[in-house]
């Protein structure tokens, strides 16, 4: 196991996008990542082998309804969630933006609010930020109950006011995270960046999830992820992965070789390592680090 792997299974999430599970004579599988979608196929063929019945939804699913709709029952939903993270927990669906290379938009629809939440200290809400002032008090009341609160998906920068960054300080949070996306966006990240600080966030606590190698150069990338750094904060790169992608890491956009790509990656995904070598010098070589891919969609 790697550094990597260890991390994820500290935090709970070690299924790597593929879940099963048995009640019965049916085994469950929760596919979250597209490209989990092969692997999962072939588990439903040999579970059907061996005479049981196979039920699939996630995400994945979502977006590709037919792919296992031979060999299992991809009909209606579950909800999954708490058995990829038992710490974890969504208060909304949806989001109110359609960012292209997002999944969100396509599988969970118009953001509303849920109104039977049962509160843990993980919230995977996609844009828990577009909640109303009622919604978003109720859930950051009920999280005081919690240690190491964690808003997964990351925070809209472009939704964050004065009032949410006050409001988040009161609550135990190791991290907090942003996205930058795309440097047209600098003066809206700084400034939501500064509120946080403002509320009394060290910058070593805000995560800034950042899409590479997707329409951006590898200068357009570098900046972002060296102007997060320079404030003090940590990028979080992730590289772009279409949404139909059966292989993870197969596309490479047209500004970058993949070569290129898995420096970005080894490099700014182990800062607390690689920062002891000027990037321009870093050179890769070996595996490429496992990511996380929250962009591509939710759990359940
Ligand atoms: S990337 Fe974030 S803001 Fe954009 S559609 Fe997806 S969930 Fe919404």
């Amino acid at each position: 196991m790697n550094e990597w792997q260890r991390t994820r299974k500290r935090g709970g999430w070690e299924h790597h996008g593929l879940l099963e599970w048995v009640e019965g004579d049916t085994t469950n599988l929760s596919v979250v990542f597209t490209w989990r979608l092969p692997d999962a196929y072939q588990k439903a063929v040999w579970y059907r082998t061996q005479g049981r019945k196979v039920r699939a939804g996630g995400p994945a699913v979502d977006l590709h309804p037919n792919y296992l709709a031979d060999v299992a029952n991809c009909s209606g939903s579950y909800p999954a969630l708490r058995l990829h993270n038992p710490d974890a927990c969504v208060t909304t669906v949806g989001c109110i933006r359609k960012c292209p290379f997002c999944a969100v938009p396509i599988i969970e629809g118009d953001f509303h609010e849920l109104s039977n939440i049962q509160l843990r200290r993980i919230v995977c809400d996609n844009n828990f930020l577009a909640a109303s002032q009622r919604h978003f008090n109720f859930v950051v009341d009920g999280l005081k109950a919690f240690n190491d609160v964690d808003f997964n998906q990351g925070l809209d920068h472009r939704l964050l006011t004065k009032y949410h960054a006050e409001r988040l300080a009161e609550l135990d949070l190791k991290c907090i995270r942003l996205a930058w996306d795309d440097t047209r966006y600098e003066r809206g990240f700084m400034r939501a960046f500064n509120l946080l600080v403002d509320a009394g966030f060290p910058p070593s606590v805000v995560r800034a999830y950042v899409l590479i190698g997707w329409k951006d150069t590898p200068e357009d990338a570098l900046y972002r992820l060296e102007t997060i750094r320079s404030l003090g904060a940590w990028p979080n790169p992730m590289r772009f992965q279409p949404l139909d992608a059966m292989r993870k890491n197969e596309y490479v956009g047209k500004h970058w070789t993949d070569a290129e790509l898995k420096r970005y990656m080894r490099y700014w995904a182990n800062l607390r390592y690689t920062s002891a070598i000027p990037f321009e010098e870093f050179a890769y070589r070996g595996q490429e680090p496992e990511q996380i891919d929250g962009r591509q969609g939710r759990l359940m």
